[in-house]
């Protein structure tokens, strides 16, 4: 039987005639999958919830010619709920399943299935600023697929830091040596924050100034929009003053 299984976290659907939906997953051992969950879209469909947006279930999947169908699906953790009765986590998942739908097949690795599922984990118990989460996510996805940013010698000619220019082109913090004109500058506890949000270090995460907070959302929403060629379009429904505390 060409049929197999896996965990999953839907990244988004579209309607497909009446009552399908074609369901696009990130899954834990396949990579990226697209499939049809048919009769999802009627009343008495069996899995119809659980195959949404931000949904994690253990799938089971028919190889079809064209496209898989999904058989089975059982829901393995609903943060669907938690996280679309807040603006702020809701635009964050958004933001979040936005970049993981951009990963290559290469990139679709199990890791950046983990890091997903705990980055929307995360939001649903909003133990932590939303933005923070989703800024952690972004880090650490482009880390994973390895283009993480330079956050201490200089990303381009390699001079030891502390240095106070990032500059997304050039991949991350750079010398003003090598910066170009009129680049902004950074504070250093901008770029500290930097540091922890990719370390996942959430205490000194949780206790950043908002000018901090959002200077650094500001500066890895620039990196992220520029490695992630098409750019994320949920990112610019993250409000905050993305510019407010860089000077
Ligand atoms: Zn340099």
């Amino acid at each position: 039987m060409p049929t197999y299984r896996d965990e999953v976290v839907v990244l988004r659907t579209h309607k497909l005639g009446e009552a399908d939906r074609i369901v696009t997953m990130l899954s834990r051992r396949h990579g990226k999958l697209r499939a049809v969950a048919k009769g999802v879209r009627r009343t008495s469909s069996r899995f119809g919830a659980r195959l949404e947006p931000f949904m994690v279930a253990d799938v089971q999947l028919y190889q079809g010619r064209s496209l898989d169908i999904v058989q089975q699906a059982e829901s393995l953790g609903s943060y669907g709920a938690d996280i679309a009765a807040h603006y702020d986590r809701y635009t964050s998942a958004h933001a979040m399943v936005e970049a993981a739908d951009r990963l290559n097949e290469a990139e679709a690795t199990p890791q950046q299935y983990l890091l997903l599922v705990g980055g929307l984990r995360a939001l649903s118990r909003g133990e932590h600023a939303a933005r923070s989460v989703l800024d952690s996510y972004l880090l650490r996805a482009m880390a994973l697929s390895g283009w993480a940013p330079g956050l201490g010698e200089c990303a381009r000619c390699g001079r030891t830091g502390p240095h106070d220019t990032f500059v997304a082109q050039q991949g991350g913090i750079v010398c003003r040596d090598c910066a170009p004109v009129g680049a902004a500058r950074v504070d250093a506890s901008t770029v500290s924050l930097l540091q922890s949000l990719m370390a996942g270090e959430w205490d000194a995460v949780d206790a950043a100034s908002p000018g901090s907070s959002a200077a650094a959302s500001g500066l890895i929403a620039a990196y992220a929009q520029w490695h992630l060629e098409r750019g994320i379009r949920s990112l610019s429904h993250v409000s905050t003053a993305l510019q407010e505390g860089t000077r």
